[in-house]
């Protein structure tokens, strides 16, 4: 059996998932119908190489009905220091903090690095 090239299909993977998003924001104006349907494949690409959707993607439509938002189709507030975002198609309300604790992530990070960095040891001749 030939070995799957993990690492490459999910750059093929990430590369189409940045496509559809494309092909989304070009086509939520004029189809509403066919933008859900791209998030869709691109949410289902992303969980079949198990990659992680981007900040940015995953502000862009709702989480449970898969509509991407829109003029008119949802709405912004501000409360409790996070942005709470309304889908007016299904009424599901997203939360998102202002302030991101992000320090254990960092640190996580850093420790991942320091692992990767120190160097082979040199070969015996
Ligand atoms: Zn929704």
């Amino acid at each position: 059996m030939l070995k799957r090239e993990k690492r490459l299909e999910r750059k093929i993977a990430r590369e189409r998932i940045d496509k559809l998003f494309q092909m989304m924001e070009e086509m939520k104006n004029k189809d509403y119908e066919l933008a859900r349907r791209y998030v869709e494949l691109a949410r289902r690409i992303a969980m079949k190489y198990r990659i992680k959707l981007p900040k940015e993607y995953k502000l862009k439509f709702c989480k449970k009905c898969l509509y991407p938002y829109k003029e008119g189709k949802f709405r912004v507030r501000i409360a409790k220091s996070r942005v709470i975002i309304t889908c007016l198609n299904c009424g599901y309300t997203k939360r998102v903090p202002i302030r991101p604790i992000r320090k254990k992530i960092d640190e996580r990070d850093k420790k991942r690095k320091v692992k990767i960095l120190p160097q082979r040891v040199s070969q015996r001749c």
